[in-house]
């Protein structure tokens, strides 16, 4: 009776569930399981010389047979050759064509392949198959389930749903994926045209790239090419197929660190038609329901955590341009959050730990209204204004809201004991927050010696018998609250006001980096560990890390935050100004030891100019311009944090120097920057809208091409990869009126004959003080002479100088 009683019910209970999740059972609308488990039509085409082009790429196939994929939805969306063929690729920006000859180490790009798998939702189905002659030759379906494969378990992105996305719309496709099994430079080649941004290089619409595991790397990467002639090929472009308006988010965490989250999302569509949109979530967690804002049930995709699992939303209807549209996604999951011992909590999943924007990096501003429910006891800082707090049972509540749109929302928890203070100018709540206890792999090192728990940073051996020294980080807490408020208030002298009342400074449990989020800031464990502790855990004495990593991470306040960036085109500004801030604060805080500053400019142009292991210089690897594409196999995967931070810090630098008056100071570049940040607030910034903004604020002396223009600069450090060398001879005469002449010499090496520069020349006077003359302008590997009258210096001056303020990227030997 009991048995059968139990059975029934779970009987019921399937029934009930059945309905309740029918519409809901992720993967199951009936068009992407058809392009999930797409095969090959019969019948095949013979073609021979035939020539087709994608942009700059121009496929060959010159014998062969063709086979096309079943159509889903009455498209056509794939193609299988097998054969004689060859890739060319010809990209429309020099920069690209030296990219690529990077790699391929030859002039042009030609692979050659004996076969070849096509995904499209352009016209290459129309016009290949007119292309050639009906045959009954077999299709190969492995080579299909083969490149399925691939981008399930090796690139782990869903082209099927990207491929349902426009068999689903109302308007035509554009997307073009070739898998080229290459014979002559690499058989995992990936050569990919999205409108919507190629998947790696957002918003850059087309990419070949490399997956091989000993061989990762973005070959090329560009705009189409029409694009450069218009000027339209900008690192701006918004081409992802929604914009999120405002998030609803709320998220409670157990003690585990298990993430329970419901999200109403409001977004607008940017492109007419859409009907299947994608969102950055966490891998691990898991969508249980999405709703319409009608109420109803949607379908959605979302495959396994380990292999293409990126989120997808199935709206009932295709959208209009600019239609606006409500979601609700309820998700959960573990490893999102991780509980680390003794009430830390560390966020894995920083930007999508909710559905996020699945466009841009930081480009995309939005609104929050956010509620968290953490275990009781704990304390939160987060993104936004807290508006309240409550307990509710075994948890503590908070919520949230933005005063104006950020570019990410975020959150940092834990058994935190809390400082607060104020910057009075502009106004400002300051707090920081080191947690209570330790986690637990600062315990396991301490107890015993370990391998290295930090990852990147740099660490000697961890020694043994770390028990000594205070593992209590709430000590050194004030410290986190002192260095936050003078860098406030030096950053908003320099760059202008933050739309932000508020910021919160927090320890993290991570060791090797510190991040910023709006109006948060992480700090790595370490930053608030004392010097015994730090070098019991093995991290080198020297290292200024730790004395820059708080106003770095603040300075990101400006840099990635008030003002944003949209593709890796342009991170070198909010990684390399933020960098030059935290120069800013060592100049002005340790203004009475001046070496600090110097040690400061000399380790960012030793990270420049130094060999890491695999024995390239981060200055060689490529312009600022191409990001983290640099990290590739070959030259290593830490090439761009060596190049962008210190490269982008002089950049930024230099151009503070050629602005930097006598009498006025650095006005004119604090004019630059607020202008700047005014301009950009709450929205992203590229390279050329900077660029735009110093050619307004320059001086005449920085019109070296008479144009009124920056682009001879850009072009050297920005754009380009040149390092010039300076040596500086001279002497000093006594004048025949009692003044004295400088004789100098100054030569400029190892750069293109193109190459100028404002070199600014200083003179340390008898009496110690220091005085800029004026500047060289060297152009090309030339040496400058010059005779100087130094009107009223009639004791001879101790040493003339040049790059005394570090005014120029450059070695001096
Ligand atoms: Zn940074």
């Amino acid at each position: 009776m009991k048995a059968s009683a139990a059975t029934s019910f779970s009987c019921v209970f399937f029934f009930l569930s059945s309905i309740l999740f029918a519409q809901t059972t992720p993967n199951s609308d009936g068009n992407y399981q058809q392009l999930r488990n797409i095969g090959l039509r019969s019948g095949s085409i013979t073609v021979e010389n035939l020539r087709f082009k994608r942009d700059s790429a121009t496929f060959l196939l010159n014998a062969g047979t063709l086979c096309f994929v079943t159509p889903v939805n009455n498209k056509v969306t794939g193609a299988v050759f097998v054969g004689d063929g060859k890739l060319l690729l010809d990209p429309p920006i020099a920069s690209e064509r030296t990219s690529l000859s990077v790699f391929t180490k030859e002039k042009e790009y030609a692979e050659t392949f004996d076969h070849l798998v096509l995904r499209f939702t352009d016209n290459t189905y129309e016009e290949l198959k007119s292309a050639g002659k009906p045959a009954n030759a077999p299709c190969d379906l492995d080579l299909l389930h083969n490149s399925a494969k691939v981008m399930r378990k090796e690139v782990n992105y869903n082209l099927d749903a990207r491929i349902l996305q426009d068999v689903a719309s109302t308007e035509p496709g554009g997307l073009f994926v070739a898998f080229v099994h290459g014979k002559h430079y690499d058989r995992k080649t990936l050569f990919t045209i999205d409108p919507h941004g190629a998947p790696s290089v957002y918003p850059e619409e087309i990419s070949l790239e490399t997956y091989n595991e000993n061989k990762l790397g973005i070959w090329a990467a560009f705009h189409y090419t029409p694009e450069y002639a218009s000027g339209a090929a900008t690192s701006g472009q918004k081409n992802g197929v929604i914009h999120i308006d405002h998030q609803q988010l709320d998220t409670e965490f157990d003690k585990a660190g298990h993430l329970d989250g419901k999200a109403v999302v409001t977004f607008v569509s940017r492109a007419p038609g859409s009907k299947v949109v994608p969102f950055n979530l966490f891998r691990t967690l898991r969508v249980s329901s999405v709703t319409g804002q009608s109420g109803e049930s949607l379908n959605f995709i979302q495959e396994d955590k380990n292999e293409d699992p990126q989120f997808w939303v199935i709206l009932s209807r295709p959208l209009g341009k600019d239609e606006r549209y409500e979601i609700t996604v309820k998700y959960a999951g573990k490893d999102a959050v991780s509980a680390e011992g003794a009430g830390n909590y560390y966020p894995i999943a920083r930007t999508s730990w909710y559905p996020n924007s699945a466009a841009g990096d930081f480009g995309e501003y939005t609104n929050y209204d956010m509620t968290f429910r953490i275990p009781k006891g704990m304390i939160i800082a987060a993104t936004g204004t807290r508006i309240s707090e409550t307990s509710d049972g075994g948890h503590n509540v908070t919520v949230w809201k933005s005063e104006s749109p950020l570019a990410v929302a975020g959150f940092n928890f834990g058994s935190f004991k809390k400082e607060d203070g104020k910057v009075a100018k502009p106004p400002m709540d300051v707090s920081s927050y080191a947690n209570v206890n330790p986690p637990s792999w600062v315990d396991s090192v301490k107890q015993s010696e370990v391998g290295d728990p930090m990852g990147g940073l740099e660490t000697s051996h961890i020694r043994s018998n770390c028990a000594v020294g205070s593992m209590n980080t709430t000590i050194l807490n004030k410290k986190a609250l002192g260095e936050a408020q003078y860098s406030l208030a030096v950053f908003s002298e320099y760059f202008g006001t933050l739309p932000y009342k508020q910021l919160a400074m927090t320890q993290q449990t991570a060791s090797n980096y510190g991040q910023s989020w709006p109006m948060l800031v992480y700090l790595p464990i370490t930053y608030l560990f004392d010097d015994t502790v730090r070098h019991c855990l093995g991290y080198p004495d020297t290292s200024a890390y730790f004395s820059i990593v708080a106003p770095h991470e603040v300075a990101h306040q400006w840099w990635g935050h008030m003002v944003g960036f949209n593709s890796y085109r342009d991170q070198w500004m909010s990684e390399g100004f933020a960098e030059m801030s935290a120069s800013l604060y060592i100049q002005f805080l340790y203004n009475k030891e001046p070496q600090r500053y110097a040690k400061f400019w000399n380790d960012e142009l030793k990270l420049l100019t130094e060999r890491n292991k695999e024995g390239y210089r981060a200055i060689d690897a490529g312009p600022v311009t191409m990001g983290y594409r640099l990290n590739n196999s070959r030259e290593g995967f830490g090439i761009t944090r060596q190049l962008i931070y210190p490269k982008g810090a002089y950049v930024l630098q230099m151009v503070r120097m050629m602005m930097y008056d006598r009498q006025s100071g650095d006005q004119r570049f604090k004019e630059t920057m607020r202008d700047f940040v005014t301009t950009y607030a709450g929205q992203s910034a590229t390279t050329e809208d900077f660029k735009a903004v110093a050619e307004k604020h320059m001086t005449p002396a920085m019109d070296l091409e008479g144009n009124h223009k920056m682009d001879w600069f850009f072009n050297e450090y920005v754009y380009g990869t040149q390092l010039p060398n300076y040596k500086l001879d001279y002497s000093f005469e006594p004048g025949p009126d009692g003044d004295f002449v400088l004789i100098m010499k100054l030569n400029q090496s190892g750069v293109s004959p193109e190459f100028r520069m404002l070199v600014p020349i200083y003179l340390e006077l008898a009496n110690g003080q220091v005085v800029r003359l004026g500047s060289a302008r060297p152009a090309g590997n030339m040496t400058v002479e010059q005779k100087v009258s130094l009107k009223g210096v009639k004791e001879k001056p101790k040493r003339a100088m040049i790059n005394y303020n570090f005014d120029v990227l450059a070695t001096m030997n």
